[in-house]
């Protein structure tokens, strides 16, 4: 008796069209994995509807003259010089373009962080992904800001988010819609 039986081979059956297409969707939803279903909702629906892009373009359209690393470092120092003066002088700001802007666990938010925070934290270097470098003005205010509370507050805790609205007002707004921005460029690359 032949050891295969052709019931032990079973096919490789492929995601539906529809499964693949809801992946596709959810992970390009990655950056607003924190937020609730009805609002991640309205952004699924904006981007069936191609209006998402048009959306922010609208709303940001003010674009930025920081080009260099060291525009950055003067604009980065400008921001600090007002609001955290106190805090540890920055070594060095650039920007990296091999940094990931990635989502990582804050308990009901994820954020828009470096990946190697940890090493740079330690000796004050800020690196801010390169894609806030053609990203609207709001945005690159956004991620600085950010990225300067941490020097006070290594945590997304609350006081962490005390600081960020202290120094800018809108940085709730701005972080989402930073969202929304970087949602639109995953979809614009997989098109
Ligand atoms: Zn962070």
């Amino acid at each position: 008796m032949s050891p295969f039986r052709a019931e032990d081979f079973r096919p490789i059956i492929p995601a539906a069209p529809a499964v693949r297409a809801l992946r596709s969707i959810m992970n390009t939803l990655k950056y607003l994995a924190g937020y609730p279903p009805h609002l991640q909702a309205r952004v699924r629906e904006l981007i069936e509807q191609d209006r998402l892009g048009t959306m922010l373009a609208d709303k940001y359209g003010e674009s930025h003259a920081v080009r260099t690393d060291g525009q950055l470092y003067e604009y980065v120092q400008a921001i600090k010089d007002r609001h955290l003066r106190k805090s540890a002088p920055l070594s060095k700001v650039i920007y990296d373009a091999k940094l990931q802007v990635m989502k990582h666990a804050l308990g009901t938010h994820t954020t828009i962080s470096r990946v190697q925070g940890d090493r740079l934290k330690a000796s004050r270097e800020m690196r801010i992904a390169t894609v806030f470098r053609d990203a609207p003005a709001a945005f690159l205010r956004m991620i600085v800001v950010h990225e300067l509370a941490h020097l006070k507050e290594a945590e997304h805790n609350k006081s962490f988010y005390q600081l960020c609205s202290h120094i800018e007002p809108d940085y709730h707004q701005l972080e989402f819609d930073a969202r929304l921005y970087l949602t639109h460029l995953e979809v614009e690359r997989r098109q």
